[in-house]
């Protein structure tokens, strides 16, 4: 019996290796990587750690977080500060309050800021956004790049943003299976499958450099939705990525399926399963090690690294903000990712065989490449 098993995982491991040495993945392939066991997952992490250090070196890269306002006109199943939840304080960071995190982001040489917020697309957020971006610009002279996670826009809004700063945008597609999407969003013009896939092409045409992510460990989500969004994101041909596990938050609908979950430690490896193969497909985006993995383990973005991301956001909304942004059940309330905290950042990114990429923008090499084949 013992005997067999050794040749079935032998068998396995070979299979593995045979996937790894190819210069492109099918759905099948990528189905096999994401169901490996844990033996040939650590084959998996060394590939998307070669690959790394081979197509984009070994720098991470610090963008300073600043979690903007918790006002969103959206009611997406899963998220905590969902307009409908009655239960959250809501707030907006003043003008001055996110000139003094992106001060604080300069005087450290992080090269970067994001700007992330609730969606809204009314005109006086609209202009807001615009003059703030002015205000950072004239700042920093332009020494420091602005990444925006400020949901769908119109085509004119991402271009007013872009013509006053900011360079990269974020919008995560959640799930690229469209049953999927609507069990975890109402179906209604806001939440709309279609013109979330829509704003993903504009941002590119408009010239941002693009960035998308899913949720991972989503109830009703199967091991081929996500080797599909593995291939939705290279179908697309996006920049950078921020994909994280899901965690529920008590006041969302979502709640409700909390028994159809997987345990959380399943859904941490499988995220970084998810990293370390996209890195190995898409060789030259940047990936950020999410925070939600550090949700659930203390060393999580780190461990992110490790498997291939080279982007770590520390957050440095002003403290007081902190459990107001509280998209899921335990969030990191961590103060102001303090000196102290970044020096201990610093080693942990040093174990996993990085050095911190200070003073650079740390642009996704994948960027500049599609832009020379534009022209
Ligand atoms: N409102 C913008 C949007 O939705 O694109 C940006 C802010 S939104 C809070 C940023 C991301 O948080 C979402 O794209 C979603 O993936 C993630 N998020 C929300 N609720 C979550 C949860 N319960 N677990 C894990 N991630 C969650
Ligand atoms: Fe609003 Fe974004 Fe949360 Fe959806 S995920 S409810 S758009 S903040």
């Amino acid at each position: 019996m013992f005997k067999f098993g050794v040749v079935i995982n032998l068998d396995m491991q070979n299979k593995i290796e045979e996937i790894l040495n190819k210069s492109n993945f099918d759905k099948t392939d990528l189905v096999s990587l994401l169901n490996a066991n844990d033996s040939d997952t650590e084959l998996i992490f060394k590939k998307a750690a070669q690959v790394k250090s081979e197509f984009i070196g070994n720098s991470t890269y610090f963008r300073g977080l600043i979690e903007l306002s918790n006002v969103c006109t959206k009611n997406c199943f899963y998220c905590g500060i969902r307009k409908s939840n009655t239960n959250v304080k809501r707030y907006t960071v003043t003008d001055d309050e996110v000139l003094q995190t992106v001060k604080y982001a300069l005087d450290r040489d992080w090269g970067s800021v994001v700007i992330q917020s609730g969606e809204r697309q009314d005109s006086a957020f609209v202009n807001r956004i615009e003059n703030l971006l002015t205000k950072i610009r004239s700042l920093s002279s332009q020494k420091i790049g602005v990444t925006l996670s400020l949901g769908e826009q119109s085509v004119e809004t991402y271009e007013k943003w872009l013509n006053a700063g900011a360079t990269r945008y974020l919008v995560r597609i959640e799930t690229s299976n469209e049953e999927l999407f609507y069990k975890i969003h109402p179906k209604d013009n806001l939440h709309n499958f279609e013109l979330r896939k829509k704003a993903l092409l504009d941002l590119k045409k408009t010239g941002y450099m693009t960035g998308t992510g899913v949720m991972i460990g989503l109830p009703f989500q199967t091991i081929e939705d996500l080797a599909d969004d593995l291939l939705f994101m290279k179908e697309y041909d996006i920049d950078m990525c921020g994909m994280g596990p899901y965690i529920e938050h008590e006041d969302t609908p979502l709640f409700e399926y909390k028994d159809l979950l997987m345990p959380v430690d399943e859904r941490f490896k499988l995220t970084l399963k998810m990293i370390a193969v996209l890195r190995i497909l898409m060789k030259d985006v940047n990936i950020a090690s999410a925070t939600a993995l550090q949700a659930i383990n203390p060393d999580g973005r780190e461990e992110g690294i490790r498997c291939g991301a080279n982007v770590i956001m520390p957050n440095i909304t002003p403290v007081k903000y902190h459990e107001s942004y509280n998209l899921y059940k335990g969030k990191p309330q961590i103060v102001a990712e303090t000196d102290e905290y970044i020096r201990q950042l610093e080693l942990q990114i040093a174990e996993a065989g990085d050095t911190v990429g200070y003073g650079k923008l740390g642009d996704p090499i994948h960027f500049e490449k599609r832009k020379k084949e534009d022209r």
